[in-house]
């Protein structure tokens, strides 16, 4: 289904207006040259994997609004499945791949990007099947269920010579550049801490056979909403944090089992800066602030999919609009596939993922150890 022109003209000028400060990346350490080199010009064609909430309600709809890329093909375990979205937005037989039969997308010079958008467990086995297929790959958060899955990621992706961007659209977001350009800016003075808060009240009634509830699935509130919370401190700090300690409630013992339902988490960053983390499935919480020596600042939404907003103590605010959802994600997947077309770095690389990933790695730790202060593997 595609949505009127009158809706989608106004949100592709203002994508056309934020791509336009896009400017070139710095060149990134280990970043190999893509091998694909096209013969066909225009948008490059995306193959989503894995047809659930996400790629239905945000990714294919914003795959209508994008300039640089378009949704050319689908991969899915549900028959009936592949058949609506092949009759709503026209997808080919040649273009529709089930699970096992995934490894044939190599022979089809019609699907550039295959986009990751399955349950945690299993983005790493979809990524690294298809950069041997020879396709880029673009792959939700959070990237891996560890760091050893995350670089297995990489290293595939490098030796086939594809891209491997991380879907971390707030680092596309106006508002979220703004608040980052801070860290190295510093109105404020010193930044002395974080607080990022980031949860949903969920999983109320009967959760069913919920991936996000079961922990051999990459389950629980630090992989699905702790990761906005681990990236937004630091992205707000501009540094890799040192060490961290964390704790794990569950309140709702019936639903949480071997999966974390809230995690409260302290980074501890370079020059005594911390950031202090809460997520949660029980609890509604959205707000990103720093707070610094000569003053404040906020988001709140912070890691919504419309309307981040904030202020600071000076008066200023953050009121970028980039327009009603899927804007953001049409906004990533275009300037992700500018880069590819321009074969320059992504904004949201793997090493970017793998970061986060090992950050998590140490706070499942101090949880599983009681709050035991652990330090943070370095690069
Ligand atoms: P979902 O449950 O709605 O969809 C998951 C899909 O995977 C379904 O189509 C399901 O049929 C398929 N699937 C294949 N193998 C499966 C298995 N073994 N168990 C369960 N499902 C299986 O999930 P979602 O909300 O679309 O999330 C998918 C991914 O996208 C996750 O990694 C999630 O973190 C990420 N996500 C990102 C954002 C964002 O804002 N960036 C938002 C939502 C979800």
């Amino acid at each position: 289904m595609n949505a009127p022109s009158s809706l989608i003209d106004p949100a592709r000028r203002r994508l056309v207006a934020a791509l336009a400060g896009t400017g070139v990346a710095a060149a990134l350490p280990g970043w190999a040259a893509p091998r694909a080199t096209r013969t066909r010009r225009g948008p490059l064609g995306v193959a989503l994997i894995g047809l659930g909430g996400y790629s239905r309600d945000l990714l294919a709809p914003a795959l209508q609004m994008t300039r640089h890329c378009r949704l050319a093909g689908i991969v899915t375990g549900t028959p009936a499945k592949a058949e609506e979205w092949q009759r709503r937005y026209a997808i080919p037989d040649r273009n529709v791949y089930d699970y096992e039969g995934f490894a044939r997308i190599a022979d089809n010079p019609n699907i550039d990007v295959v986009y990751v958008v399955l349950p945690n467990h299993l983005h790493k086995r979809f990524t690294v099947e298809a950069a041997a297929a020879g396709k880029h790959v673009w792959c939700e958060k959070p990237m891996a269920m560890d760091a050893g899955e995350a670089r297995e990621m990489i290293d595939a992706c490098r030796r086939h010579r594809v891209q491997l961007t991380i879907g971390y659209r707030l680092q596309h977001e106006p508002n979220t550049r703004a608040w980052s350009e801070l860290a190295k800016s510093r109105p404020f003075g010193r930044l002395l801490r974080v607080k990022a808060d980031a949860g949903f009240n969920g999983f109320r009634n009967n959760p069913g056979d919920a991936w996000r509830l079961d922990p051999a699935r990459g389950g629980g509130a630090m992989y699905d909403m702790g990761v906005y919370s681990l990236n937004a401190a630091r992205y707000t700090t501009g540094r890799e944090p040192l060490a961290v300690t964390a704790r794990q409630e569950i309140l709702r013992p019936e639903i949480f089992r071997g999966v974390d339902e809230t995690m409260r988490f302290r980074l501890e960053f370079p020059e005594g800066v911390v950031a202090d983390c809460v997520t949660s499935f029980g609890m509604d919480l959205n707000t990103l602030r720093a707070e610094c020596e000569a003053g404040w600042y906020q988001l709140s939404p912070f890691q919504t999919y419309d309307g981040i907003k904030g202020e600071a103590s000076d008066g200023r605010r953050f009121d970028a609009t980039l327009g009603p959802k899927p804007a953001m994600q049409a906004l990533q997947m275009d300037q992700d596939a500018l880069a590819i077309i321009e074969g320059r770095p992504p904004r949201v690389p793997g090493e970017e993922g793998l970061r986060d990933m090992r950050v998590l790695d140490a706070i499942f730790a101090s949880a599983r150890a009681d709050g035991k202060r652990v330090q943070i593997d370095q690069d």
